[in-house]
């Protein structure tokens, strides 16, 4: 009913808006003002200007990310603005979270809300239909769904985050002209079928293949995928198979990737009942099957051959929003705890009055307060042209879906029996954020992609730096600059690198905290390169202890950065974002320290990797735990 009522004149008021003319369709980026840009990183222009990938040289390459970026224009904050009020209203008044995950599904009003809210189409250009928002607008939207209903969430995700994506990337006119219009109207729903039952993270095993006709005409597509989000809804499919493809040079052939778009009404897809699942139960899960479906040659998506780079660069594409929906939606659960905290009496004292649910509280503020920075920073980043943003990007996704967990779990915790309830609605949220440390690539994949790629970056500079020995006249600066850094870092006295010329002089100690802690960080990737050289690769405990480190270091500088420009402009936040920084850079430079010291010289390291191995092969050899009952029986 209040859909009915709502949805018309929203849906009217967002046309009006989204698709007129007069509104801007690209960004027009200006560089940050001020002498403090790039002040520190050095070298070649073409190097990366990616703070991630400079982090793990030893480089503070403060381009991307100081000062904390602003690129929305008047014209478009005034568009968002007036987009903000109605899909917050259409969410607090017309969708139901609670009932959408009792009945598995999203309610009928609430997706013919959504699209006439122009919700199915955000990012697609006005002129094919859709809201035409640019990154930052998107993740200001998304932040909102995320707030209220993650079902939803997913729904509208994987539509046209990695449902339609392929076409708005990498789409020939003729495919945008033909699939975009629709699908922004979401008279036609999207998926993106990757995953198969045996190929998970390992995408590029993928089973399901594309024939090419004699004619060359159309491919043959057989095969299927499991737990595609919206399968059993979608008419149009973004679909990934093993084409054939020859090498021009060599003349063999060879299995490749190729990327497909599928319509439903070419006949021989068919989908199964939808998936019994522990959260996001909204969201239609289905397996999707593809049987002798002919597909226009027209359809392939990008290069025949180039499927693997199409997923991943719609999966990277698409990771900000996963961070801002979050950011929403732990914004959310804290209202709901300090709600709680202020109105719970146990021993004659509210129970925010106690030390430990301060603690609670005040770190999921600042988990918040990191994710929320990461994603504006990387969807700033993406908005302004930038192209090396995947470590950051897997960083905010890996991040916000940790953090998310933490603070619903805390919230819960704070709320007691009350939080243990369906009533408030937290147990459900802590379904849904289940699988956002799985699906898009699971956390582990994404914390080997962040060292893996870090490392590769580091890695070539040190070959790099190999050649140069053998040249040593004709590679001077490069020889002098590394030997330099190298022996001050041996003989402990840092790098002279300092962020005092871009942070607020507020937060200087915080600063120096996160230089020292980038020195150290970086001290420990060249000395794990050198000693394992490619084989790197294999060794995961490192990794992992790599990315934890990277993934605080990236955290430390997004805050630093936002807080910096808060305490500028006079924010009357600004001084709240102070503590909200500083806290985190304390904590995350000790944990900085301390990993990496483990990892450089305690013998007791080495030690525990070796247990972990044997602890999990003598499980896996059992079967389950080895040891048995204290008992005896
Ligand atoms: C609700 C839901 C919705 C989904 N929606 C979609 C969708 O719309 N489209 C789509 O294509 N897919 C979708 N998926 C699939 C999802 O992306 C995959 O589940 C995910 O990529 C992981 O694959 P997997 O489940 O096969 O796990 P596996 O790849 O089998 O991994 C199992 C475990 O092993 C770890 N692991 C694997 N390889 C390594 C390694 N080399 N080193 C260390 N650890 C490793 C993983 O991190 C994980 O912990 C969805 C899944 C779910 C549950």
């Amino acid at each position: 009913m209040q859909a009915a009522r709502m949805a018309p004149s929203v849906g009217r008021q967002l046309q009006r808006l989204g698709v007129g003319s007069s509104r801007p369709r690209a960004l027009v980026w200006q560089p940050p003002p001020g002498p403090a840009r790039r002040p520190y990183a050095s070298g070649a222009a073409q190097e990366s200007k990616s703070f991630a990938v400079g982090m793990f040289k030893g480089q503070l390459t403060t381009d991307q990310v100081f000062p904390y970026p602003s690129v929305l224009n008047e014209e478009q904050t005034q568009f968002l603005k007036e987009l903000v009020g109605p899909v917050s209203r259409f969410f607090e008044e017309v969708n139901d979270p609670a009932k959408n995950d009792m009945m598995e599904k999203v309610e009928e009003t609430t997706m013919q809300g959504l699209k006439e809210l122009g919700a199915f189409g955000l990012q697609v250009p006005s002129e094919l239909g859709g809201v035409g928002l640019c990154n930052t607008q998107y993740a200001r939207l998304v932040e909102i769904v995320g707030t209220h209903d993650l079902g939803v969430g997913i729904t509208l995700g994987a539509h046209q985050s990695i449902g339609f994506k392929g076409i708005l990337l990498f789409g020939t006119k003729a495919q945008k002209e033909k699939y975009l219009p629709k699908l922004a109207s979401g008279e036609t729903i999207a998926a993106f079928c990757l995953t198969e039952p045996s190929s998970g993270s390992d995408a590029a095993s993928i089973r399901t293949s594309a024939v090419p006709s004699p004619c060359g005409k159309y491919y043959t597509l057989n095969g299927s995928k499991i737990w595609i989000s919206n399968g059993g809804l979608a008419d149009v499919f973004t679909v990934f198979a093993k084409t054939p493809v020859t090498d021009a040079a060599t003349g063999a052939v060879k299995e490749k990737i190729t990327a497909f778009v599928v319509e439903r009404s070419f006949g021989g897809v068919t989908h199964g009942p939808p998936e019994k699942k522990m959260g996001i139960k909204a969201s239609n899960t289905a397996e999707v099957y593809f049987d002798g479906v002919r597909v226009p040659s027209e359809n392939v998506l990008g290069k025949v051959g180039g499927g693997f780079k199409v997923a991943m660069h719609i999966l990277n594409n698409g990771r900000f929003g996963m961070a801002a929906a979050l950011a929403g939606t732990m914004r959310g659960i804290i209202a709901k705890a300090v709600d709680h905290a202020a109105n719970r009496t146990q021993f004659g004292e509210k129970i925010h009055n106690f030390g430990l649910i301060q603690e609670k509280l005040a770190r999921m503020a600042m988990l918040q307060y990191v994710t929320e920075s990461m994603a504006y920073m990387v969807s700033a980043n993406m908005d302004q042209g930038a192209t090396d943003f995947q470590i950051e990007a897997a960083i905010s996704k890996i991040f916000g879906s940790e953090a998310a967990w933490k603070v619903t779990d805390e919230c819960i915790q704070i709320m007691g029996g009350m939080g243990f309830m369906k009533e408030p609605g937290v147990e459900r949220v802590l379904r849904d954020l289940r699988i956002f440390r799985i699906f898009e690539g699971t956390n582990d994949i994404l914390r080997l992609f962040v060292a893996l790629q870090g490392c590769m970056d580091k890695g070539k500079e040190l070959s790099g730096l190999g050649s140069a020995l053998k040249n040593p006249f004709g590679n001077a600066g490069l020889l002098l600059g590394e030997a330099g850094k190298q022996l001050r870092r041996r003989a402990g006295l840092g790098s002279g690198l300092s962020l005092s010329a871009v942070i607020h002089q507020e937060l200087n100690r915080s600063g120096e905290l996160t230089v020292k802690a980038l020195e150290q960080f970086a001290a420990v990737v060249e000395a794990k390169l050198i000693k394992h050289k490619k084989g790197i690769v294999n060794e995961q405990f490192v990794l992992q202890r790599l990315a934890d480190s990277a993934i605080d270091l990236y955290a430390m500088v997004v805050v630093l950065s936002r807080a910096s420009r808060s305490l500028s402009e006079g924010h009357p936040t600004a001084q709240h974002e102070k503590m909200l920084c500083d806290s985190w850079c304390i904590e995350a430079a000790a944990r900085v320290r301390e990993n990496m010291a483990a990892l450089q010289s305690d013998p007791q390291q080495q030690e525990l990797f070796r247990n972990f191995k044997s602890i999990s092969t003598a499980l896996v050899e059992r079967g389950g735990m080895v040891t048995s009952n204290p008992l005896g029986f």
